[in-house]
């Protein structure tokens, strides 16, 4: 390769990159709190009465960040990452980390064998719902 064709090389290098980084860059909805990606299984969701949501990465943001008033708390079921109501659902806290950004060590699961089995499996042990009012 003659000499001068290398700055060409160079900038479709850094061109590239850019644009890799660009593409990378997750997309989605972000924790309210700290920015994260929420679409991932820690997700917290309260539905407020006037029918918006607030949705967080994980079930410390959306503590930290308080229930609003007659807001619904809906959590993501481990198993399925279905959303289940924080009333209806087993929380187990384990050695597991289920947001890795904050490590989140709790878990929330919609049926109870679920639970019971990421208990004996990661050795956890049965916490009371963390929004419990
Ligand atoms: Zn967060």
């Amino acid at each position: 390769m003659r000499g001068w064709a290398w700055p060409l090389v160079f900038l479709a290098a850094v061109a590239f990159g850019f644009g890799t980084g660009l593409r990378d860059r997750p997309a989605g909805p972000r924790c309210l709190r700290c920015g994260a990606p929420s679409d991932t299984i820690g997700r917290v969701r309260f539905l407020l009465p006037d029918g918006t949501d607030r949705v967080f990465c994980s079930i410390p943001c959306a503590r930290a960040a308080g229930i609003p008033e007659g807001a619904r708390v809906r959590v993501t079921d481990e198993a399925t990452g279905q959303e289940v109501d924080a009333d209806a659902a087993f929380f187990v806290e384990s050695e597991a980390v289920s947001v890795a950004h904050n490590r989140t060590r709790i878990h929330a699961f919609a049926r109870t064998t679920d639970a019971a089995a990421h208990l004996e499996e990661h050795r956890g042990r049965w916490v009371p719902n963390p929004f419990r009012r």
